[in-house]
């Protein structure tokens, strides 16, 4: 396995507890504190459920009661009442939580992982090999990439792939809740931007994420950091909650937003792909982790199976390419609905969100049952 990131922990404990010889190889020195807020919706945590990780995970995070679309001046618009879903289960989390969960629960079903192993390339291949940047090379039976957005498994399967910018960035932050705010995501929506901000750690902190439409090209990357003044400055016509939220940040990650093809080649030669480095995910609906926990089952699912390799993995990529395309294209047309500069469109469409809100609740989380109402871990 290369990569201990969320969807490479998950595969890796599902195998060892299907009885499979794992090995993670992950570039960092260690699990470290990086990153900051993740959604785990119903479908993500169907797997961790699965994985007999549940109660680790509702320990580590804050159960999520509603979200709270506004009006980037006027405040709420309309409410969205996560308690109507058909399971409860929707959390909000620090990422670094929930590696750690899914480190604990691969270690205790057997996986070894080593860190300070950066894998320069791998080579399909009836006996597929992974290179070390240190010059070593390893074979094994199976090699699953699931090294993120900037995959080489998925190099070595698809080629390279530009992706294109968005012309929208993201600044990260996380702040102490001083507000006291519940277990609440709100949505601040103003023209060509929005602020998406919810409660970690039993409350104690707010992730905070700002995405603004603009030309200039940003890296995509989650550790290049930004002057807290640029972010407060942009968003400077925003309501008084929003701006002293954000006057609050005194350390903040940028990074731009980039559209990926969800890959043609999930599986070759004995390598397949997990997670974002099979379909990178815009982070429009807090899809990421969870499409990457579901690609875990069922990658684990199908090699459990009968057949040859290459037909077991052709049966995975059958199971998840087109939800992950689903996925992947709802969260990149959803950007423009929260950032709508003209006026008249954005207040008809904020009295769209009102009436659902108000006279039809119900409806308006019937929109996700295909999302969140998925368990990947019932679907055979
Ligand atoms: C450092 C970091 C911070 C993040 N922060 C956030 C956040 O704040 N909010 C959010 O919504 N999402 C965040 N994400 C993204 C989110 O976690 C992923 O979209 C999602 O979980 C998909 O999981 P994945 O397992 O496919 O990939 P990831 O969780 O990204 O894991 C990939 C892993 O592979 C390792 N890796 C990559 N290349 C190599 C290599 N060549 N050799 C060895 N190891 C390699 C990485 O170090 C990483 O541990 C972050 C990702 C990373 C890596």
């Amino acid at each position: 396995m290369v990569g201990a990131g969320i969807g490479g922990l998950a595969a890796a404990r599902a195998l060892a507890l299907r009885g499979a010889e794992v090995t993670v190889l992950e570039q960092a020195e260690a699990i470290r504190e990086v990153g900051a807020g993740l959604q785990i919706s119903p479908n993500g945590f169907a797997v961790l459920r699965a994985l007999g990780l549940a109660d680790a995970l509702r320990a580590a995070g804050v159960q999520g009661q509603a979200v709270s679309l506004r009006d980037y001046r006027k405040g709420e618009v309309a409410r969205l009442d996560l308690t109507r879903l058909d399971s409860r289960d929707y959390y909000f989390l620090h990422r670094a939580d929930l590696i750690e969960v899914l480190a604990e629960g691969a270690r205790a079903a057997g996986v070894r992982i080593r860190f300070l192993q950066k894998v320069d390339r791998i080579e399909p291949g009836a006996r597929p090999a992974v290179h070390l940047s240190n010059g070593a090379v390893l074979e094994a039976d199976l090699v699953i990439g699931a090294d993120g957005l900037h995959s080489k498994a998925r190099q070595a399967l698809n080629g390279t792939v530009a992706p294109f910018f968005t012309r929208q960035v993201a600044w990260r932050a996380v702040v102490p809740n001083v507000e006291g705010r519940g277990p609440e995501a709100r949505v601040d929506m103003g023209p060509l931007r929005h602020v998406v901000s919810y409660p970690l750690r039993e409350g104690r902190l707010l992730n905070v994420v700002a995405v603004q439409e603009r030309a200039a090209w940003t890296k995509e990357s989650w550790s290049q950091r930004d002057d807290p003044m640029a972010l407060c400055a942009a968003f400077q016509d925003f309501g008084p909650q929003v701006r002293d939220l954000l006057a609050q940040i005194d350390e903040v990650y940028l990074w731009g937003l980039f559209r990926h093809p969800v890959a043609d080649n999930w599986h070759a030669g004995g390598v397949a792909l997990l997670g974002d480095a099979a379909h990178p995910t815009l982070p429009f609906m807090a899809q990421g982790a969870c499409m990457a926990l579901e690609d875990a089952w069922a990658l684990a699912d199908c090699l459990a199976g009968d057949g040859a390799l290459e037909t077991r993995l052709t049966r995975y990529q059958a199971r998840r390419a087109q939800r992950a395309k689903r996925v992947v294209e709802a969260a990149s047309g959803n950007a423009w609905k929260y950032h709508l500069s003209f006026p008249p469109l954005r207040w008809a469409a904020h009295s769209v969100l009102r009436a659902g809100g108000r006279f039809a609740p119900e409806r308006m989380m019937r929109q996700f049952d295909w999302i969140y109402g998925y368990d990947v871990t019932a679907d055979p």
